[in-house]
């Protein structure tokens, strides 16, 4: 018996089998959980529909959410062919690879439409389209980033995006829980991925965490894929609203004691 037994659940945003995604899926399905999937481009096509099938997942369909009309046709696919919905998964952002380094102040208007557009208002556009399919005690998590509250060096735009990100989560808990629907974020410490790559710096800010942390290491995607398995799940059914830190303690903490 799983504490998602009989839930139906879209994960947004596997890229491979080191995406936070993929950390997501694997704790809800092994919690009972039903699972759908999108990819973006069939380049990551060849990688999801494989990955999806070892979770015994036939609903792997594209969405690129700077697209309105893909992000309609995916959604009208999850009504027809997987049916209605228990929660939904977010776990997607993007950002032109230049504004992830140096200097915050040079950031481009289009930059800066792009970081927000991928990053933050494709979680509304997708919140939008799943809830009118969710049954009562819906679940949506997103994936945020400590550059959300604090400045975080080479972040830059995306800390601003992430700061949108965390405020919509707000707003949608608002718009949605009278319909019994409930919204939150996990801000997880940093984890090597295909996204976390793009940063300047990555490994530095990895080993920070880690001295800084109040577990001394960093966290893995099997541990923040384990917070929202729960915040999905009708064990957190009185938590919405809320930023959950999945950082091993790091933001409480006064930085790391090992810097320069
Ligand atoms: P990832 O590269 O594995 O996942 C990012 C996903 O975003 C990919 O699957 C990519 O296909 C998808 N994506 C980008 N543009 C898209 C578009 N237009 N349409 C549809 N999908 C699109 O990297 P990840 O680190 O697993 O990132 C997942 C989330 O976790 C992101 O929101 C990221 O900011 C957040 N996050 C990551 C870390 C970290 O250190 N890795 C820490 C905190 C938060």
């Amino acid at each position: 018996m799983g504490f998602l037994d009989g839930k139906k659940g879209l994960i947004l945003g596997v890229a491979n089998n080191k995406s936070i995604a993929w950390g997501v899926a694997e704790a809800c399905h092994r919690e009972g959980a039903e699972l759908g999937f999108n990819y973006l481009g069939e380049q990551l096509e060849r990688r999801v529909r494989p990955l999806a099938e070892t979770l015994g997942a036939s609903f792997v369909e594209p969405l690129d959410v700077a697209d309105d009309a893909s992000l309609d046709a995916f959604f009208e696919r999850v009504a027809r062919d997987f049916g209605k919905l228990d929660f939904l998964v977010h776990s997607i952002a993007y950002a032109n690879k230049d504004t992830l380094k140096g200097a915050f102040h040079t950031t481009t208007r289009e930059d800066f439409h792009l970081a927000l557009d991928i990053s933050a208002y494709s979680f509304i556009a997708c919140a939008q389209r799943a809830a009118p399919l969710m049954n009562e005690g819906g679940a949506m998590v997103t994936m945020s980033y400590l550059g959300a509250v604090r400045a975080v060096p080479n972040y830059n735009v995306m800390g601003v995006a992430k700061a949108a990100l965390e405020a919509s989560v707000r707003y949608l808990a608002q718009d949605l829980g009278p319909s019994g629907i409930r919204v939150n974020a996990i801000s997880a410490g940093p984890i090597r991925t295909l996204a976390a790559s793009a940063v300047g710096d990555f490994r530095k800010l990895m080993e920070k965490s880690a001295r800084g942390a109040m577990l001394k290491r960093n966290v893995t995607q099997e541990e923040v894929g384990n917070v929202a398995a729960f915040l999905v799940s009708d064990l957190a059914s009185g938590v919405t609203g809320e930023v959950h830190y999945v950082d091993g303690g790091f933001h409480i903490g006064a930085g790391d004691p090992g810097v320069e």
